[in-house]
C-alpha cells in the first residue's frame, strides 16, 4: 500500500479513536452517576424508589456491556495504528495478501481478507 492510502487509514484509525474515547468517557459518566443516583436519590415513595433504583441498575449493566466492547473496538484500532507504524497494515493474517481497499474502507481495523474469513466461516460450519 502506499504511503498517502497509508496515512488516509491512519486518519479515519485516528478519527474513529477518538470517537470510541469520547464514548467510553460517556458510559464511564453513566455507570458513575448511577453510583451517585444509588446514595443520594429521591427517597420520597418506596415504590418509586425501587423502580427508579431497577432502571439505573439497568442503566448501569448496559453502560458496563457498551464500555468492555468499546474498550474490545478500541484495542482493534489500537493494533491497527500498530500494524500502519510496522508497515504490516492491509495484509491478511492468514493468506499474507493485500486486503481489498473496500474493505478496509468498511472495516478499517478488519486483519483477514474476504476469502479467506468466508474460507474461516465455513470450516467453523
Ligand atoms: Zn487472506
Amino acid at each position: 500500500m502506499d504511503a498517502k492510502k497509508l496515512q488516509h487509514f491512519k486518519d479515519m484509525l485516528l478519527e474513529k479513536r477518538q470517537e470510541v474515547l469520547e464514548r467510553i468517557e460517556q458510559l464511564r459518566e453513566v455507570a458513575l452517576e448511577s453510583n451517585y443516583k444509588d446514595s443520594y436519590g429521591d427517597h420520597s415513595g418506596y415504590a418509586y424508589h425501587m423502580a427508579d433504583q431497577g432502571t439505573d441498575a439497568m442503566e448501569r449493566e448496559k453502560a458496563f456491556l457498551f464500555l468492555s466492547r468499546e474498550k474490545k473496538y478500541l484495542q482493534q484500532i489500537e493494533d491497527a495504528l500498530q500494524r500502519i507504524e510496522l508497515n504490516e497494515y492491509g495484509i491478511c493474517r492468514v493468506c499474507g495478501e493485500e486486503i481489498d481497499e473496500k474493505r478496509l474502507e468498511i472495516v478499517p481495523t478488519t486483519r483477514i481478507c474476504v476469502p479467506c474469513k468466508l474460507a474461516e466461516a465455513k470450516k467453523k460450519g
